[in-house]
């Protein structure tokens, strides 16, 4: 699996990321999927900018009626959901025990950002099943 994010669309989440300091900020990513000779591609071509329900800087909980507004702008555009995002405000850019617990969606793209250095942010994407997370390939594209 390889996901492709558009440098606007990085610089989208990582300014709402800070903004929403001290807590951790989430969101829903979408876009299209394409199979290629060394395997899936998937291109986010939209990001959601969700409010956290839980206002808190260690677990995020996605805003169930903005999560439903997404979705259906999703179909209305023809994109497909691909995962969603969330930061690490003060941990580094991995799934924690309950971002694995809380990943009901194996085939999801689980981005985290991680601020724990203020001036170096750290986007990595994850895939998780079974209780495993591991990481997938992240490519900014200009
Ligand atoms: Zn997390």
């Amino acid at each position: 699996m390889k996901v492709l994010l558009k440098r606007e669309d990085y610089e989208k989440i990582l300014n709402h990321a800070v903004s929403e300091l001290p807590n951790e900020a989430c969101g829903l990513i979408a876009g299209t999927e394409e199979e290629r000779k060394g395997g899936t591609v998937r291109k986010v071509e939209k990001v959601y900018l969700l409010t956290n329900a839980d206002h808190s800087n260690e677990h995020f909980a996605l805003d169930p009626k903005e999560q439903l507004a997404a979705v259906k702008d999703m179909r209305t555009l023809r994109l497909k959901p691909l995962g969603n995002w969330h930061s690490h405000p003060e941990s580094p850019s991995r799934s924690s025990d309950e971002d694995i617990r809380l990943a009901f969606d194996k085939n999801a793209s689980y981005l985290i950002l991680s601020l724990m250095e203020r001036d170096r942010p750290v986007l990595r994407s994850f895939h998780v099943e079974d209780g495993v997370s591991a990481e997938e390939e992240l490519e900014i594209v200009e």
